[in-house]
């Protein structure tokens, strides 16, 4: 990647300003205030020096000890409490743009399609949203504390050197234009190595990620050291990288050692001579040399500054790089919910990256009936869901509901028809009643209870410690296969969409559970529009319609009795699924 693809940092500056900076503008200058209070002190203190020496040392001045002690006590009040204000707002600041970064990072993430999760993967997802506006945030807060007291610290030290002499002064910044080139060129690869680095810390996220969630296949297969190996080979790029960030962030702060080493050679030079010689007293000597020691840790910070900031940079780049993109899937306009619910696909044709997934897909499911899915595994079936509910846009074709095209739906309104039971519902690490209400939060406790009945939760429900609080555990881990799809059921009785799309929903239940449960979904799809996906014969029997899919293409349609007359492809795949049983 060359860095004519990657934005200024000038430019991610202004946006970042704009976006999450100006809304803090208020207390960003109190801080700026205070910080500048706490910045002049170490010029005040430098200052100090002067009467301390001409006055108590060599004036000998008894009464002027105290003043000057007590201004110089005073001088360090200051400084502790600006400190303390100053950080607390700071932090503040920070924490406010971190956290608002993290919330619109994952409210716009939720808005992109299935292709955006397809190309990145959750870990990387979540370093982005997490390490990256960490990595913005505790930079900002470097660079806000650094750019603003230090810089104040240094020239109010130049100003107390300018002001005892210009000449020292001049002759202190003598070195100073060494820094100029490498300032330039350490930008520059750090902000290129930092992006690598952010690169691989998402690379790290997602292997563990991987590692967690098929925790147990990797047992299984004992395949934990290569997982470990994979893993130590990332940790191991990124330490190489961050080593090779931290020496060359080292370089500017470095390089300014030398330049006020130099400095204060030439100020000990001219000045040292002036003294000696009586035109000017140990006290202007002993303040300008203070206040060029004073400088020297500011400017320090100031020379690593360039490499902080091309740190937030690149995180910052990261940040903007998801919020830039653009969901495929866009919202209709139409609030109204379809006057019917007919579904009907008119030649749909989809692929993903260029391989063929529906070609040419047409039918249509009638209001209020059942219209079961049958065909081989891959031929498009879920694929069809997909489109219904906008997860996924064909390529081409016209998909309507109630006669009016999917597209032209608000999609909050489209995907508000549809009550989804897929294979493996997807719970949570909520308590069963957050689970179930998530098909409806608003319900009361009366049709939860319905929902629960009807779906057979309660059975299992009841025997658990903590009845219907109890924790789904991470992905519903804490329940059977069988328990979370009747949560799942339970889930999409308690939503009451007019079209009910299932996925085969009974498949992991015991035969007694299942057919209490086919029941209940029976009862459910009753006067609602169905859609299933079929694997069990006694679902596709008593389908109103079945569509048959091969490769993407509907090959045969009609009940069971016309399709096994026919003696077609439906007929086969009952023969090969089902043998005996017809
Ligand atoms: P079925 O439900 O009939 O088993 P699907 O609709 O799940 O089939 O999948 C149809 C084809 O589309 C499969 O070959 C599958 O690999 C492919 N497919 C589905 N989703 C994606 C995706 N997000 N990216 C790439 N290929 C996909």
């Amino acid at each position: 990647m060359s860095d004519t693809t990657h934005p200024a940092a000038s430019t991610l500056l202004r946006r970042f300003w704009t976006d999450y900076l100006h809304v803090h503008r208020g207390p960003m200058l109190g801080a700026f205030l205070l910080m500048t209070a706490e910045g002049s002190t170490l010029a005040l203190i430098s200052w100090m020096l002067k009467p301390l020496f001409d006055r108590v040392f060599v004036g000998k001045e008894a009464g002027a000890i105290w003043w000057v002690g007590g201004a110089i006590m005073g001088i360090f009040l200051l400084r502790a409490v600006t400190l303390i204000a100053s950080r607390s707002l700071l932090s503040r600041i920070s924490l406010g743009i971190s956290t608002t970064m993290q919330r619109d990072l994952l409210a716009h993430i939720m808005t992109l399609d299935g292709r955006f999760f397809q190309a990145n993967p959750p870990g990387a997802m979540i370093e982005r949203i997490q390490g990256d506006t960490i990595a913005v945030q505790g930079v900002w807060a470097n660079l806000i504390t650094s750019a603003t007291r230090d810089a104040i610290s240094l020239v109010m030290l130049f100003a107390v050197a300018v002001s005892i002499d210009p000449e020292w002064t001049l002759a202190a910044l003598i070195g100073a234009p060494i820094l100029i080139l490498p300032a330039a060129f350490v930008q520059r690869y750090i902000r290129r190595k930092v992006r690598q680095n952010r690169a691989n810390a998402s690379a790290r996220a997602t292997r563990l990620d991987e590692v967690m969630h098929g925790i147990a296949s990797i047992k299984l297969n004992r395949a934990e050291e290569g997982q470990t190996r994979r893993f130590a080979a990332i940790v191991a790029r990124i330490r190489q990288s961050e080593v090779k960030v931290a020496a060359m962030s080292s370089l500017v702060p470095a390089l300014t050692d030398i330049v006020t080493g130099i400095g204060f050679v030439a100020v000990l030079a001219l000045g040292g001579r002036e003294v000696m010689e009586g035109t000017r007293s140990i006290g202007d000597f002993m303040s300008f040399f203070t206040a060029l020691a004073l400088a020297f840790q500011p400017m320090r910070r100031l020379g690593g500054l360039a490499g902080t900031w091309q740190t937030a940079a690149a995180s910052l780049e990261r940040v903007y790089q998801v919020i830039d993109t653009q969901p495929r899937i866009r919202s209709g306009a139409r609030m109204q919910p379809p006057d019917s619910t007919d579904i009907r696909l008119e030649d749909v044709w989809l692929s993903y990256d260029g391989k063929p997934v529906l070609q040419g897909l047409s039918f249509s499911a009638e209001a209020g009936r059942t219209t079961a899915l049958v065909g081989p595994s891959g031929a498009g079936k879920s694929t069809v869901f997909n489109l219904l509910t906008r997860m996924v846009d064909p390529d081409r074709g016209r998909i309507t509901l109630g006669g009016v095209p999917v597209q032209d739906f608000d999609l909050g309104v489209l995907r508000d028809q549809f009550s989804t039971v897929a294979q493996d519902s997807a719970l949570f690490d909520e308590t069963l009643r957050d689970n179930i209400l998530m098909g409806r939060p608003d319900a009361d406790d009366a049709a939860l209870r319905c929902a629960m009945e009807a779906a057979h939760v309660s059975d299992f429900v009841s025997a658990m410690p903590n009845g219907l609080d109890s924790a789904a555990g991470p992905r519903g881990s804490a329940l059977s296969g069988g328990q979370r799809q009747r949560i799942g059921i339970a889930r999409a009785i308690l939503r009451d969409a007019p079209v009910l799309l299932l996925d085969e929903a009974t498949s992991a239940l015991d035969t007694a559970s299942e057919r209490l449960v086919q029941a209940a979904l029976e009862s459910l799809s009753q006067g609602r529009t169905t859609l299933v996906i079929a694997h069990r014969l006694s679902t596709i029997r008593n389908a109103d319609k079945i569509v048959v899919m091969e490769q993407g293409r509907v090959v045969e349609e009609g009940s069971h009795a016309q399709l096994m007359a026919q003696n077609g492809a439906y007929a086969r795949l009952v023969a090969l699924q089902f043998g005996e049983i017809q």
